[in-house]
């Protein structure tokens, strides 16, 4: 369904107050995403809708702009918008925040770990917003902590499809017993399968449905696809291989479990790389810390699962890096999401094995992306690059006053040149290139592979590639 005036282009079209345009403005929206375009109108009108669009395309404001129009006035609780994950409600929550600040509206996240007589207190001082993750809210709502201080007038489900993968459908069902009939419903998700649809004619009332195409925006023209093929056994030394050949500024790193996230962690920061792990059994406190130093730049390889890293909002990030190549198309969609937002350019790569190629042409089929095959580069092209790079940093570094001090002192005792190998090997120390001097698989082979699987995957045979012992299929 398309809105009835293709004309509208800019924020200023929708009718909404111009303190929240404002917020729009300080926040430097400038043109409405394709999302927004389609679903603003509707609910400006009071309708019910529920829209798919991809991660990353601005559902938040879509849904949150009319809803923070309708709040400018009101005292009490105007708006639940409800979020699969305490990462995701304090994301909404803020970003709601820094669009209604300018028309005084007051936002409080709710979510599980945090006091609950401090969130009951919030949202008895008058917030209008409230975002809260199922588990908490529900929690609240049969303890009738909330009284009679909770009659929102618009209910979103925010990030749907994540609340099914989740397991949350039951509890969302309970709350929406707890929330009075007369009200706005809309429902947000990157994808609809059919246990949402089903919800949704539970909780929605003649709704608008609105369905931005993924291909838009499935296939950013400003991300270069790459994968790798190697050996199973040899997937850590390819990662570190390819962080230190392609220095990446901001690297989201994806891993199957928990578990992987934690071993991975280690390993790289006992090689020298400035890394993290950010998976669901953290405590709050300590992923908010992990969150922020990655945001700021404090660390530069996020190591994360789906669960912990889908949805989120980090800017900047210059590669995604697929470990181990994900089990669906859409998600590959959604962790490649994370990375050339907002017209930056972005890199995804993923480690493939012979025994992944199915996982990979199905990927290629589904999101109509071109993965472009490569070489893990040999140990003498990434000492070759190292040393570029350093020079490039050396030519660029300020020559500090205090440099110049230790340095005569130095010289009294010692030769120039000895200093200056001196400080290069510490530089060298810090970082090791090392590691074995092929990684991978031969073009050669992989071509021969790859033309196999095909030829098999239409005789249906199946596949020939023998993994080694050390093999195990996940
Ligand atoms: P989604 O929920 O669809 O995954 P978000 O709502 O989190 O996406 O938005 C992704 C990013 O895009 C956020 O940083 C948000 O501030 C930004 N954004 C949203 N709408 C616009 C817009 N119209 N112009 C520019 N940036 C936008
Ligand atoms: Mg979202």
């Amino acid at each position: 369904m398309t809105i009835e005036d293709n004309s509208l282009q800019t924020f200023d079209d929708f009718g909404l107050h111009k303190d929240i345009l404002k917020g729009v403005h300080e926040a430097g929206f400038r043109v409405p995403s394709p999302i927004q375009q389609e679903s603003i109108p509707y609910i400006m009108k009071g309708m019910d809708v529920i829209a798919r669009a991809q991660t990353g395309t601005g559902k938040t404001a879509a849904f949150g702009l009319p809803a923070l129009h309708f709040s400018r006035d009101v005292s009490g609780v105007n708006v639940l918008i409800i979020a699969p994950t305490r990462e995701l409600a304090s994301q909404v929550s803020d970003e709601l925040y820094r669009l209604g600040r300018f028309a005084g509206i007051r936002t409080v996240a709710v979510y599980g770990g945090q006091s609950i007589s401090r969130q009951v207190d919030l949202i008895g001082r008058g917030a209008q917003v409230v975002t809260a993750t199922p588990g908490r809210l529900l929690d609240h709502l049969k303890s009738n902590r909330l009284k009679d201080k909770f009659s929102p007038s618009i209910v979103v489900l925010d990030e749907a499809d994540e609340m099914l993968d989740m397991g949350f459908i039951d509890d969302i069902e309970a709350i929406f017993g707890y929330i009075p009939e007369e009200r706005q419903t809309l429902l947000f998700s990157a994808t609809l399968p059919k246990e949402i649809r089903s919800l949704a004619q539970k909780i929605l009332k003649q709704p608008v449905s609105i369905d931005v195409i993924p291909k838009e925006i499935a296939t950013p023209t400003d991300i270069l696809h790459r994968y790798y093929v190697i050996e199973e056994r040899e997937r850590e030394e390819a990662l570190v291989r390819l962080i230190d050949t392609d220095a990446p500024q901001k690297a989201l790193i994806f891993c199957r479990t928990k578990k992987e996230t934690d071993l991975l962690s280690t390993t790289l920061i006992s090689r020298g790389y400035v890394a993290k792990a950010l998976h669901g059994d953290m405590e709050q406190s300590q992923r908010n810390e992990v969150m922020d130093s990655f945001k700021k730049g404090v660390i530069d390889l996020l190591i994360a699962t789906d669960v912990a890293a889908r949805g989120l909002d980090i800017t900047n990030i210059t590669h995604v890096i697929n470990f181990h190549i994900p089990f669906t198309p859409e998600s590959y969609v959604h962790r490649i999401g994370r990375t050339g937002r907002a017209g930056k350019k972005g890199t995804a790569i993923t480690l493939v094995t012979p025994l992944e190629f199915k996982e990979l042409s199905r990927i290629k089929h589904a999101s109509g992306v071109t993965l472009d095959y490569m070489e893990v580069p040999t140990i003498h092209q990434a000492k070759k690059h190292f040393k570029s790079e350093l020079l490039k940093k050396l030519e660029n570094q300020p020559v500090h006053e205090e440099a110049v001090e230790i340095m005569s002192e130095f010289t009294e005792e010692y030769d120039v040149m000895e200093v200056a190998y001196k400080a290069f090997s510490m530089l060298l120390d810090q970082r090791r290139i090392d590691g074995p001097n092929r990684i991978g698989l031969s073009s050669r082979k992989v071509t021969k592979l790859l033309y196999n699987s095909k030829k098999q995957s239409h005789s249906g045979r199946k596949h020939s590639y023998k993994p080694g012992k050390k093999y195990k299929r996940r």
